[in-house]
């Protein structure tokens, strides 16, 4: 279960969610726990989950190692803060920030070399939805953004379904249109690598809460979930995760 924070809460106030998220789910092993907050933040956030089964993950990553990037922070300067997964992707990014297919590639071959998790994220637009073109902007995204990958590097990376008219909207996938897009993403991965398909954790996103989060991970196909605003609060992330649970 992961949390993007987006572009929300300062060090302390980072540190203020993990006093009270922390003793919260000490005891929760069912399932992985990744909070991603924005980057001036995740030195704090690091130091407040040590020693606990929280992990820390970036909202991006550099697709090099150094060099001249402005505004960009690569694999290795996360993996030195201690973080251990990046949003690679993500729709706020492809629609503000110039993020295309190819780019995402970049960046997640980065991530996987410098030992970071990718959870790389799909999803289509409203009119893509409406003019039933669904799988079609899935199989560009997967063609030109993740098959590029090796076996071995594809069996490391977190796919995160993301229908874009879902995100910060309110408006939720149902868990059959959730399960629908899931269960086409692993028949396309085990039409690769049925081993892989299998293994591979595909999450859903798009304004989950407490309140929707159980019907939708209970679809077998939905391995769990990128949290964007309802992760913010500790009570409320706390229940989703423990909706994972069924
Ligand atoms: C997200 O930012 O990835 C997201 C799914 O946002 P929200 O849960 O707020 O719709």
């Amino acid at each position: 279960m992961a949390g993007n924070w987006k572009m929300y809460k300062t060090p302390a106030e980072t540190t203020a969610f993990f006093e009270k998220f922390r003793p919260l789910v000490e005891k929760s092993s069912h399932c992985e726990i990744v909070i991603c907050p924005p980057f001036t933040n995740l030195a704090a956030a690091v130091d407040a989950v040590k020693g606990s089964n929280i992990r820390v993950g970036s909202q991006n990553i550099g697709w090099a190692k150094e060099g001249a990037f402005t505004g960009e922070i690569s694999g290795p300067m996360l993996k030195a803060v201690g973080v251990s997964h990046a949003i690679i992707g993500h729709s706020e990014r492809r629609q503000y920030f110039n993020e295309t297919d190819e780019t995402v590639l970049k960046r997640t071959q980065a991530a996987l070399e410098f030992g970071l998790t990718p959870i790389v994220c799909v999803g289509e637009l409203l009119a893509d939805r409406e003019s039933g073109n669904t799988e079609a902007v899935l199989a560009t995204q997967f063609q030109k953004g993740i098959a590029g990958l090796t076996e071995q590097q594809f069996a490391k990376i977190v796919i995160a379904y993301e229908p874009v008219w879902a995100i910060g909207t309110g408006k939720t996938a149902t868990p059959q249109q959730a399960e629908e897009v899931h269960a086409h993403i692993r028949a396309r991965i085990a039409s690769r690598d049925a081993k892989i398909a299998a293994l591979v954790r595909i999450q859903y996103g798009g304004s989950v809460k407490a309140s929707n989060a159980a019907e939708i991970f209970s679809m077998p196909n939905v391995d769990g979930g990128l949290i964007g605003g309802a992760s913010l609060k500790a009570e409320e992330f706390l229940a989703i995760v423990g909706a994972a649970r069924a």
